[in-house]
């Protein structure tokens, strides 16, 4: 059984030898445990938090232990009940090949339902479920009003904006390539896109915005997160979802310049973990499935091949080299 252990804590950026690639033994069946391949594998920007012992929403990964990953597998020998072979089922069992789980601990892939398994490791699956809920809760958005999405072109920004144009929202990206703005602007409907490495994100957004920002969907913090602050309007709510800006940083991360906005405009700041969500997937499923069928919703996924690569497909969250929901394929499903 192939496996990545996390060797130590990251400094910075993230690099090969803070994993250790090891093969083990897949131990025997107990009493109410199932054997499940691994599939599909969801890098994830918070998978660099697990990484670090900073205080966070669950246990730190331990030095030594297989990485922690959300997972897609499909069961090949079951001593369990609630688990039969053949049974597609998610969890958290990480950075491995083969594992040995209980029931408690996966949940099982929706049967019958026609859409390709790809879809549950995004726009069904956690990322595509921070972005329903974090705009539904956070956001409320209505017509009329202006949001803006930063890591716009990613697995969660690019759900958060299709959901938001189909609230009749002016729907602003920004993203770090103009392929990703092409994409968000010619394929997903978005009213505008600013390529923050190229453009003056602070002109571009008053041009793109010229209401002012109702809602700030922040996935990026820093300097991007700044700009869009000194923009809101009375009443703003900002969705602080993720901040990947400064994952990687060495030094504490200095607050926003335009902090005072917040106070002038009374908005609202609200933190989200979408692990406090997981009760209400089915609601958010039953809402954002039909958007999906009707091609109100499009999805991409970034695949990349070989759990041997895992480390090099989470780097690519941190260069931006994907668009779309990043994905290493473990095995054929
Ligand atoms: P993405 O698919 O959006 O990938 C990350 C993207 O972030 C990259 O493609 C890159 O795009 C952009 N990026 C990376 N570094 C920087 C930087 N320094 N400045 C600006 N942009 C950068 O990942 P996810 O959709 O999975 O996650 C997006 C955000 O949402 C993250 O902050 C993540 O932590 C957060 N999140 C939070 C959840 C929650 O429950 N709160 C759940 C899931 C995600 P580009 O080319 O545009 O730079």
């Amino acid at each position: 059984n192939n496996q990545w252990l996390l060797k130590k804590r990251p400094e910075g950026d993230i690099k090969a030898d803070d994993f250790e690639y090891v093969q083990s033994e897949v131990p025997d069946l107990g009493e109410g445990e199932a054997r499940v391949r691994t599939l599909y594998l969801s890098v994830d920007p918070t998978n660099r938090i697990w990484m670090t012992d900073m205080p966070q929403y669950m246990e730190p990964v331990q030095i030594g232990a297989v990485m922690r990953g959300v997972v897609i597998g499909v069961v090949e020998e079951s001593k369990s009940p609630q688990l039969e072979v053949g049974d597609l089922i998610h969890g958290l069992w990480g950075w491995q090949e083969y594992a040995v789980v209980t029931p408690d601990q996966v949940g099982k892939v929706p049967k019958g339902v026609p859409v390709p398994l790809d879809a549950w490791m995004s726009v069904l699956g956690a990322t595509g479920m921070t972005a329903y809920f974090g705009l539904r809760d956070i956001g409320k958005p209505k017509a009329g009003e202006t949001i803006v999405i930063s890591a716009a072109a990613g697995a969660v920004g690019s759900i958060a904006g299709q959901i938001a144009k189909i609230h009749g929202c002016r729907t602003v990206g920004i993203a770090g390539t103009d392929e990703k703005c092409a994409w968000l602007t010619d394929e997903l409907g978005f009213d505008a896109a600013i390529n923050y490495k190229t453009q003056d994100v602070d002109s571009a957004l008053r041009e793109a915005c010229p209401n002012g920002i109702d809602i700030d969907f922040e996935n990026v913090g820093g300097a991007i997160f700044d700009s869009v602050l000194s923009q809101i309007n009375l009443h703003a709510r900002i969705i602080l979802c993720g901040l990947i800006s400064s994952y990687n940083a060495t030094k504490p991360v200095p607050g926003p310049y335009h902090f005072a906005q917040i106070l002038m405009q009374r908005a609202k700041v609200e933190g989200f973990i979408i692990t406090d969500y997981m009760s209400r997937f089915p609601e958010g499923i039953a809402e954002v499935g039909p958007w999906l069928a009707s091609g109100k919703i499009k999805y991409r996924v970034d695949v990349v091949e070989g759990l041997e690569h895992t480390p090099e497909a989470l780097n690519r969250l941190f260069t931006g080299a994907n668009i779309g929901k990043q994905l290493v394929m473990v095995s054929e499903p």
